[in-house]
């Protein structure tokens, strides 16, 4: 019986690769910020809230952007020093970033006062607000990628990174910027790995207006060596998180309506 059950999981798990490699090899992977200027390329802003949130979450749409030639800037708000190992963290995610193919002219951390890792810190969006704008203005940013609403984890950092660039939104002045944010799903979708696959492309082939894609991970293995360089952060249950989480091979993003 348990051979069966196991035998059944391996089946499908493989299938789903498969499926996910076969789809992103094919053209429709090219419809995600392809409107771009005269050369098709665009200023895109990743904002997360702690080192290693770029590679635990958001690595299918790094590895998407980078392979596009898009030009992508990352600004992480904070350096992730909720244990004290704030500046060992902050050169993890150079590392890290330089493995995901990210400039490391083009990653910013921030270690503000008012901007510390940790539950229970609300963070100030007028100051998220201020930085996320300078950012948006010295890189000319047309597009910006964040977490939505519930921020996959739940983590208030991350909820608040999202209603930073929400308010950004609303200013008419940067009506232009084009926003998506990391859709949460349910923890039985969070840890089905790739067999996810299944779900995501059937509810984003629904959204015939394209507010929603369904970015698939080419370089998996990539997304791996590069939450390996978070050494401080590489313990069982993140290997164990990594290898099971959807968002190691999927990215579900959805438009963000001002
Ligand atoms: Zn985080």
């Amino acid at each position: 019986m348990w051979i069966l059950i196991f035998t059944s999981v391996i089946t499908i798990w493989v299938a789903s690769l498969c499926k996910m490699f076969y789809m992103s090899s094919s053209s429709a992977k090219y419809y995600f910020l392809s409107r771009g200027g005269a050369s098709g390329k665009r200023n895109v802003l990743l904002v997360v809230a702690h080192p290693d949130d770029e590679s635990m979450f958001f690595s299918p749409t790094i590895n998407y952007l980078t392979e596009m030639g898009h030009n992508l800037h990352i600004l992480c708000l904070s350096i992730g020093n909720a244990d004290g190992l704030g500046n060992i963290r902050k050169d993890e995610l150079y590392r890290a970033c330089a493995e995901l193919k990210v400039p490391h002219q083009q990653v910013k951390v921030l270690d503000h006062p008012d901007l510390q890792d940790g539950f229970g810190k609300v963070w100030s969006h007028s100051v998220m607000l201020k930085v996320i704008e300078e950012e948006v203005m010295s890189n000319r940013i047309d597009a910006i990628i964040t977490f939505d609403s519930y921020g996959i984890s739940g983590h208030c950092n991350h909820r608040d990174v999202h209603y930073a660039v929400r308010k950004l939104l609303q200013d008419p002045s940067h009506r232009d910027i084009e926003a998506w944010e990391l859709v949460s799903t349910s923890i039985l979708r969070k840890y089905s790995g790739p067999v996810d696959i299944w779900i995501s492309t059937l509810s984003s082939s629904k959204s015939i207006d394209g507010s929603a894609y369904c970015i698939l991970n080419q370089q998996p293995w990539r997304s791996f060596h590069a939450m390996s360089k978070h050494s401080s952060q590489w313990v069982w249950f993140r290997k164990l998180f990594v290898s099971f989480s959807s968002y190691t091979y999927i990215n579900m993003l959805q438009r963000i309506d001002a």
